[in-house]
């Protein structure tokens, strides 16, 4: 791969990248599409990250089709796919990790620990074995996309990270590798997420700029749903920092973790707030 990317780089093409972790669907292939747009090489990288999984989490059984995204790529006009085994990846004597603090320790981090270290880890790698010019990321994962932005901002990466709206379903569910895990009376009641992000942007979009205000209607809207077993988190954060004001100034963003049975949803929007003229 690097071999590659040396003599494409040395012809002057530019590689856009896009990391995944396979089981592709629509949201992953819109970033394909962009990347193509944006780049002379599309380069898709498909490998589940071991480090980013939790012990009691679901690396093992994470869906795998590698002969189904094959096709898929290919029909998008892929140029590079990069799926490397996990022993390439991390060899026994694997001693280096990359941690973004605090930024990694919020939201999902707090329920997930380790797991920002584990993309911020893979990323770098794929980051200098690939050495893309732009990479592409969903902003369904919104503080992965706020994690890596620092971290190639703290570290001097040359590369732009640009982050893709969120694909739904047509019932606005956001689409996820992990939908799959879910029964029909779990998939039914799973729209509560994004009714319930709906609701409080209307919230914010008509001046209510409270954060307890409408961190209470969220919550209550999703306790709604009996199918939903546990709520991680559902509230309002600064988009940047992604602490909790207790008002909400200009922008925000809405983010949502649930727990359907034992699969983990999560979805986010940013919302702007009505500015007085
Ligand atoms: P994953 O395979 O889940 O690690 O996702 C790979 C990339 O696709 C990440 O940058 C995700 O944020 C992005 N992605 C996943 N689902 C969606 C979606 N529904 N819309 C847009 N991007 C997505």
């Amino acid at each position: 791969m690097q071999a590659t990317v040396n003599s494409l780089i040395l012809h002057g093409k530019s590689i856009g990248l896009v990391p995944t972790m396979g089981a592709l669907h629509e949201g992953h292939l819109s970033l394909v599409r962009r990347a193509r747009a944006e780049n002379i090489v599309t380069v898709v990288s498909i490998f589940v990250n071991p480090v980013q999984f939790g012990p009691s989490e679901d690396f093992r059984k994470y869906p795998r089709d590698i002969e189904g995204d094959t096709e898929k790529l290919l029909k998008e006009g892929v140029d590079i796919l990069f799926t490397p085994v996990i022993s390439s990846v991390y060899p026994e004597n694997f001693l280096t990790y990359v941690e973004v603090e605090k930024l990694s320790e919020k939201l999902c981090g707090a329920f997930r620990p380790g797991h920002f270290r584990g993309v911020a880890t893979i990323v770098t790698k794929l980051f200098h074995i690939i050495k893309p010019a732009r990479a592409y990321f969903g902003q369904k994962d919104f503080q992965q996309t706020v994690v890596i932005k620092q971290m190639v901002k703290d570290l001097d990466m040359d590369i732009e990270v640009v982050v893709c709206p969120t694909i739904r379903e047509r019932d606005g569910l956001a689409m996820s590798s992990r939908n799959t895990y879910l029964d029909p009376v779990q998939r039914a009641a799973s729209t509560v997420i994004y009714r319930c992000l709906k609701e409080a942007s209307g919230l914010v979009k008509s001046g209510i700029i409270n954060v307890d205000h409408v961190k209470r209607v969220m919550q209550e809207k999703i306790l709604s749903e009996p199918a939903v077993t546990a709520i991680d988190y559902a509230g309002v954060y600064d988009p940047e920092t992604l602490d909790e004001p207790s008002e909400i100034k200009e922008n925000a963003v809405l983010a949502v973790a649930v727990k359907l049975g034992e699969t983990r949803l999560i979805d986010n929007i940013l919302v702007a707030v009505k500015k007085e003229r």
